[in-house]
């Protein structure tokens, strides 16, 4: 136990209620260590509040009101309304019930909650300021600590005023579909609201400074979500970045300049600025730890989420790329269980990552490029959705399942999904690189029919020049 007064002091202080650090706090409450979690907002961090749960949420109604609208072939004949300030009060339930249910698994956890914003007074030390004036403050004690303090949006080019220039926050929490929104950036974020706005009726053009969207992926992999997207009425002006932004008396012109200097105008009602995030780590006083940040503001750590302070982890946005919230939580556990004096340690090999545009994207492990340069000799098959029968009876026959594996030992290495319901088939190779499963073991595995992962497995049938469904290369 902490030495001191015990009403002040705790085993394991973890600062920040997210995805990193709720799951951090429940882990080692339930390795029974005496821990106190503080948050100064609410509840799920960024991931329930205002990111990936109410994302999901809004790509989930846009998807339905533009299906609806868009099944002629089917003999459905619609012609939706989007009530958007009804549509906000669904998502804020969502929100309600998942932030709520994660204070009532901290509570029966028997994690101890503090309210405020904690700030570092020493090495074991931290002052929580609860919030609201004349709320005051206190003190605690601690033996050992992970800071999860997330992310903020990134005010770049422009700051956030929170009417003309919104980042995700304020897109999510908006009472009316503008009519006219002007997106910076074509990373995830800015392809997942521009989706989604187009879909539930805005005018929408997205200015990349790069020369596609979704950069950080694959070309054959951007290619097909850009194409879907402007089939949806998105405008994309690639290697253009957004450069000034004024009001004018029928709303925003927004200039962007590309690299020989020559100037574009739009308008635009708003601007959602979504190019990218950065780490939460200048508000609470890291000197005190004797913690230093990286050139880009993130807490170095090593292989089991410890900083360069021995009693100190950091977990999360935080901590690093993929800023996602399953690596915040897998962090978490990691952090608590080293606690606690397990021998736990971190993989990211099997890490997968999710993009919810249409179709979804998502991936795991290496690339083919990725595994040559790793000195593999890969192997890769390819499954087209088109010719799967249950992306065809989806009526959404775009993209494709590619497996990576090595040639020698047929090992999973990697894959990569372009194809409805991505994120969920992603699972099964994230299973695959996770249990050191072979292409054999994929492909002698049966699946339901008809559905979208009999995709993942003609892929890797397709691999092993067995594929049924498609020609063997
Ligand atoms: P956060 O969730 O940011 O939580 C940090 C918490 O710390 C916050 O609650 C904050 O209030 C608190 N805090 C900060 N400073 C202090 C302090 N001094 N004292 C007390 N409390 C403090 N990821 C996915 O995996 N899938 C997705 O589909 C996805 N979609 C997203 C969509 C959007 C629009 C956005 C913005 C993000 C999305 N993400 C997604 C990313 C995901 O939300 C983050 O990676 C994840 O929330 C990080 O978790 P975290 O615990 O590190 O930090």
């Amino acid at each position: 136990m902490v030495v001191g007064d015990i009403s002040t002091g705790t085993d394991l202080l973890v600062v920040g209620a997210g995805p990193g650090g709720y799951v951090a706090a429940i882990r080692a409450a339930q390795q029974g260590i005496d821990t106190t979690l503080v948050e100064k907002d609410a509840y799920g961090g960024t991931c329930l509040n205002e990111g990936c749960i109410p994302s999901k949420a809004y790509i989930t109604a846009a998807d339905r009101a533009h299906t609806a609208g868009e099944s002629e072939e089917m003999g459905i004949h619609a012609d939706p309304a989007v009530d958007m300030a009804r549509l906000k009060g669904w998502k804020d339930e969502v929100v309600g019930q998942l932030t709520g249910g994660v204070e009532k698994l901290c509570k029966a956890n028997g994690v101890n909650l503090v309210e405020g914003r904690a700030e570092f007074a020493s090495e074991n030390k931290v002052r929580v300021a609860h919030q609201g004036e004349g709320q005051g403050s206190e003190s605690l004690e601690f033996e050992h600590a992970i800071i999860a303090t997330g992310s903020r949006p990134t005010a770049v080019p422009f700051d956030f005023d929170g009417e003309h220039v919104i980042s995700s926050t304020g897109a999510l929490a908006m009472d009316e579909v503008p009519d006219r929104m002007l997106v910076v950036g074509a990373g995830y974020i800015g392809m997942e609201l521009s989706t989604t706005f187009a879909k539930l009726g805005a005018d929408v053009t997205v200015v990349e400074m790069l020369d596609s969207a979704l950069p950080a992926y694959e070309d054959d992999i951007s290619r097909v979500v850009r194409k879907r997207a402007e089939e949806l009425g998105v405008e994309f002006r690639f290697g253009e970045a957004a450069d000034a932004w004024t009001e004018t008396p029928t709303g925003l012109r927004v200039t962007t300049v590309d690299e020989d200097e020559n100037q574009t105008e739009f308008a635009a009602d708003v601007v959602l600025q979504a190019v990218g995030r950065e780490p939460v780590t200048d508000t609470m006083n890291l000197e005190a730890l004797g913690i230093e940040t990286d050139d880009n503001g993130f807490i170095p750590t090593d292989d089991q989420c410890r900083t360069a302070v021995d009693h100190v982890f950091a977990i999360g946005d935080v901590a690093g790329e993929p800023m996602l919230a399953h690596k915040a939580s897998k962090e978490g556990e990691v952090a608590a269980d080293v606690v606690a004096g397990e021998p736990a340690g971190l993989d990211y090999q099997a890490m997968p990552a999710a993009v919810f545009t249409d179709p979804e994207v998502a991936t795991v492990g290496m690339t083919a490029d990725e595994a040559t340069e790793a000195g593999f000799e890969p192997v890769v098959g390819k499954m087209p959705m088109n010719a799967s029968g249950r992306a065809l009876t989806l009526n959404e026959p775009e993209g494709f399942v590619r497996v990576v594996a090595d040639g020698e030992s047929e090992f999973v290495l990697g894959a990569q999904i372009v194809a409805p319901e991505a994120s969920e088939l992603i699972a099964e190779f994230a299973l695959a690189i996770e249990m050191g499963a072979r292409l054999e073991d994929v492909a002698s595995t049966v699946h339901t029919h008809p559905t979208l992962a009999e995709a993942s497995m003609e892929a890797v049938m397709n691999a092993r020049g067995e594929a049924i469904h498609t020609l063997n290369r």
